[in-house]
């Protein structure tokens, strides 16, 4: 199996530090609002390595945890007059149903910053002690950059570039730094704002030490795979590297793997844009399986662009698939018994070539777009040679390929087939009351539609019937 490695820049071979486990960190998101699509990248890209390494035999432990104390989720505290806790514990709730409803698993463990405070302090100290930190006056600790020789190797950049660019920029408050390129590991509390005991100051924790201290705590020193969004790369992970590997005196993670930028109608996503979506709107318009779908669509590398169209092109896909699966629960149940022979037997060939193509296409570096075209010649294979003379084995094992690769993908196919029964009936009543309305144009639409999507109508006396094609 190859993963690129933002370290090397290279695909590399996966060597597992105990063979048969997987110790995955994912840096997930600070909670002061719903997530956005942005946010649903990574979570969903991710979960679906996780799944793969399961499929794998694998025994993955899944680390990921959400930043609860922030700037930010302060000012949001601040505005509605409430305590910060209460902002983080709302948005971690909301943030629970959106990654249920995108069926990302829950992670083995799912850590919050503010529980993990003496762990960090733990940390800082023993970073000062081996001088790889300091005290400015005010009692803030920052991290001294220039002791970590290797400061600079997952973003490529070089120290000394870093220094001069951080020249130019002055942060009030952080006078006390030795060097402009040091960063904050605890900062003396502000009027209002939560805050902890701690040797130097009353104060908190900066951004990066907590993912630092709560991989150790729940993975280890040492861990397979450091994963997020290749905005992390930059300071957040390279600062993490540094802390990890000055505070244990050992190599962090082998393998660091990020996932591109999600652009929305070729633009970045900005609110000032007014092209911000949480995936909550999503969900007023499409299931969220057709989300993930869709950021499957895509190589993780690669960046994506989000629109309508596309979104309908995967909800297209998507239905066709579950169709697929749909017909052959149909004929599973009618089929009669008896072993696959002549041209069935040669479908479990070409099937069973599918899926090792399925497999490879995962196996260099998680090329998800790849795996879901494979996905798309099963369906074709079931369309075009399973009906009601095949053989029950035929259609049983046809379906277990298809649903046990979708299971890898995340895609629930049986349940999503109800759902889709219940879709039919909306758009088989709409077109009923197109032509009640004399909208025939309209109504035809809707035919051809339901067409699309392999539904069959039949205009009878008793009403309108459909079944699957
Ligand atoms: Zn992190």
């Amino acid at each position: 199996m190859k993963i690129f490695n933002t370290l090397s820049r290279k695909k590399e071979e996966f060597v597992p530090l105990t063979p048969g486990q997987v110790k995955m960190y994912v840096c997930g998101p600070t909670v002061y609002n719903l997530i956005h699509i942005g946010n649903a990248r990574p979570m969903i890209v991710f979960d679906t390595v996780r799944r793969y390494f399961e499929y794998k035999g694998y025994d993955v432990q899944y680390v990921s945890n959400f930043t609860d104390v922030d700037d930010k989720i302060i000012k949001k505290a601040i505005e509605e007059g409430v305590n910060a806790d209460t902002v983080s514990r709302r948005y971690i709730e909301e943030c629970k149903k959106d990654m249920a409803a995108m069926n990302v698993k829950t992670a083995t463990v799912h850590p919050q910053a503010t529980q993990e405070i003496s762990g960090m302090l733990d940390m800082i100290q023993t970073l000062i002690d081996n001088g790889h930190a300091y005290v400015a006056a005010d009692g803030t600790v920052y991290f001294r950059t220039s002791s970590f020789k290797e400061y600079g190797k997952l973003s490529h950049k070089n120290l000394e570039d870093l220094q001069s660019g951080f020249r130019e920029i002055k942060v009030t408050g952080e006078e006390g730094k030795e060097d402009p390129s040091d960063f904050v590991l605890w900062k003396p509390k502000k009027e209002g704002e939560p805050y902890w005991e701690s040797p130097w100051c009353d104060g908190r924790p900066g951004w990066h030490i907590e993912c630092s201290v709560m991989s150790k705590r729940y993975l280890g020193e040492q861990i397979d795979i450091h994963a997020g969004g290749e905005d992390l790369i930059f300071p957040h992970h390279e600062n993490e590297i540094a802390q990890s590997e000055c505070a244990n005196g050992r190599s962090f993670a082998t393998y660091w793997m990020h996932n591109a930028f999600l652009n929305i109608d070729n633009r970045k996503m900005s609110k000032s844009l007014g092209n911000f979506f949480t995936v909550r709107e999503i969900s007023e318009k499409y299931d969220l399986q057709v989300l993930r779908f869709f950021m499957l669509s895509a190589h993780y590398r690669s960046p994506l662009n989000f629109s309508a169209e596309l979104m309908e092109a995967s909800k297209n896909g998507l239905d066709r698939i579950l169709t697929c699966v749909g017909k052959l629960k149909d004929l599973e149940a009618n089929a009669s018994e008896g072993a696959a022979v002549g041209e069935e037997e040669a479908g479990l060939g070409e099937a069973a070539k599918l899926k090792r193509k399925f497999e490879a296409a995962m196996e260099d570096d998680f090329n998800t777009a790849d795996a879901v075209s494979a996905v798309f010649e099963l369906v074709k294979l079931a369309n075009s040679t399973a009906d009601e003379t095949s053989a029950k084995s035929y259609v049983v094992s046809l379906k277990a390929t298809i649903q046990e690769l979708c299971d890898v993908l995340g895609i629930i196919t049986e349940k999503q087939a109800e759902v889709l029964d219940g879709d039919v009936e909306e758009m088989i009543a709409a077109r009923q009351q197109a032509r009640k309305d004399k909208n025939f144009a309209l109504a035809d639409e809707i035919r051809g539609k339901l067409l699309d999507m392999g539904i069959v109508l039949e205009d009878t006396r008793e009403g309108v019937k459909w079944k699957r094609v």
